[in-house]
């Protein structure tokens, strides 16, 4: 009886301390480059010349996912340093701004290698890396090929730095509330990331898998994607999941987008 009853209170407080982290969530937007002038979308961003004189309001953000005491930032933006594009707050600076140090960062989650998703990861040598195999796989290449920003990775190409190379989906906390989802097409291992708050519901950011509206609702794809048909089908996988769970959509490069999640500081529970 007595051994029951202990095992019955352990289970108790199990139960107490899971659903603990499950509502202690939050998701939080970053600013993670200046936007520049619109962007006349109809060569560059259809295949299929679908667009005639369309601009769109292109903007560049980053994300904070607080899960209980852990914290998962989900791409990291233009560096510092590029020209013309770079944030004005820098990714740590806006994390001080939450009393959020960079250590406490303990994963990194990059949608894929290009220099507007990866440009402050060097600020975070403490998290482990979290990314798709065929990425890290062109990220850690004797010689990167061109559009592959390899550079802000050493700590982690040289080994000092952990990475964990995802071949498939990756449920980060165990609890199905922030799934890494395998969305190719864009670059050959992208990846979008879903997010399900307690209050809020389910989002999915997109990464590139989608880079504004129009294109997701028409299928539309750039013709500088790698892979047409992976694109595709990765925009049909995101269609599914949110139908499946009532989410929403936050297309991380389409500024009407973005404003789906409060403005920094705020966020979604
Ligand atoms: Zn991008």
């Amino acid at each position: 009886m007595k051994k029951s009853l202990s095992l019955l209170a352990a289970t108790a407080s199990m139960f107490a301390s899971l659903s603990v982290s499950a509502q202690d969530m939050s998701l939080t937007r970053l600013d993670c480059g200046t936007p520049q002038a619109p962007t006349a979308v109809n060569q560059r961003f259809s295949d299929t010349f679908a667009y005639g004189d369309l601009k769109v309001q292109f903007v560049y953000s980053c994300y904070l996912i607080k899960h209980g005491d852990e914290y998962l930032l989900w791409d990291t933006g233009h560096s510092m340093s590029a020209p013309n594009v770079a944030p004005k707050v820098s990714v740590v600076d806006q994390l001080a701004k939450l009393n959020v140090k960079p250590d406490q960062i303990k994963y990194v989650g990059i949608s894929h290698y290009h220099a507007d998703h990866t440009g402050q990861i060097a600020s975070f040598p403490k998290a482990l890396l979290l990314i798709g195999k065929y990425e890290w796989d062109a990220i850690s290449a004797p010689i990167p090929a061109q559009g592959v920003n390899h550079a802000p990775f050493e700590s982690w190409k040289k080994g000092e730095s952990k990475v964990e190379p995802l071949a498939n989906d990756k449920d980060v906390f165990g609890d199905g509330t922030v799934v890494v989802l395998t969305t190719p097409g864009h670059t050959p291992g992208h990846r979008s990331l879903m997010v399900k708050l307690p209050q809020s519901g389910t989002y999915i950011l997109s990464g590139d898998a989608v880079h504004f509206r129009e294109n997701y609702e028409t299928y539309g794809v750039p013709w500088f994607n790698y892979d047409r048909a992976q694109s595709l089908a990765s925009i049909d996988r995101i269609k599914r999941i949110l139908a499946n769970t009532k989410g929403t959509l936050v297309i991380q490069h389409d500024a009407r987008d973005i404003q789906r999640l409060p403005a920094f500081p705020a966020s979604a529970k």
